[in-house]
């Protein structure tokens, strides 16, 4: 059975644990570097990714998820916040982040008018029906490095994308009954690489 942590510092993550659980892992709270080295993947869930990014350095979790990233893989989801943490390059005011994925996002970028909505979203590796994205003051990911894959788009934006064995996805599928796009990650843990030489 494959294990897979919820970085739980602030944010969604009982919903996701509640995903995880529904279908068959073993999930678990990432709240310290001891944690971080128990899991096969772990997700870096919605909240608010100041604060996130500032306690997960003063936890020591970032070191600990940068040192196992560059002994092994580890398969990593970010959902709105996880994807300002995971991206490389922030534009304007950046929090203390991971920058693991070659991605550019642009935080709350939908604006005032816009801060919270559901859409119907095709996503193709998901098969029908389209997916019912909640998006809550989402980042918009402006630009995709040369080896990261887009799987959605919303409104002339990718929303959901993928580089080797990390995910992103700038709406809360946490938030929706539907757990697609939770069973595409567990698939993505289950079928890691191998250990990096
Ligand atoms: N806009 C928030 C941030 O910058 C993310 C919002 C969310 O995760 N729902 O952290």
């Amino acid at each position: 059975m494959v294990r897979i942590g919820v970085l739980a510092i602030q944010g969604d993550v009982r919903e996701h644990l509640a995903h995880l659980r529904a279908l068959g892992v073993d999930a678990v709270p990432v709240r310290s570097a001891e944690a971080v080295q128990s899991v096969d993947g772990l997700i870096l869930p919605g909240g608010e990714s100041t604060t996130i990014g500032m306690l997960m350095q003063e936890y020591g979790v970032d070191q600990a998820i940068l040192s196992r990233r560059q002994a092994e893989a580890l398969p990593m989801w970010g959902t709105c916040a996880g994807t300002i943490l995971l991206a490389r390059e922030v534009h304007g005011w950046s929090p203390a982040r991971l920058g693991l994925m070659d991605i550019a996002v642009d935080r709350n970028a939908y604006g005032r008018q816009l801060a919270s909505f559901e859409v119907a979203v095709p996503i193709p590796v998901l098969g029908e029906p389209p997916f019912p994205a909640v998006f809550i003051r989402a980042p918009r990911i402006t630009r995709l490095g040369p080896g990261v894959r887009a799987l959605a788009s919303h409104d002339g934006s990718v929303v959901m994308a993928e580089a080797d064995d990390l995910l992103v996805t700038t709406f809360h599928p946490e938030m929706t009954p539907d757990r697609r796009v939770h069973a595409y990650f567990v698939d993505m843990v289950a079928h890691r690489r191998r250990p990096r030489q």
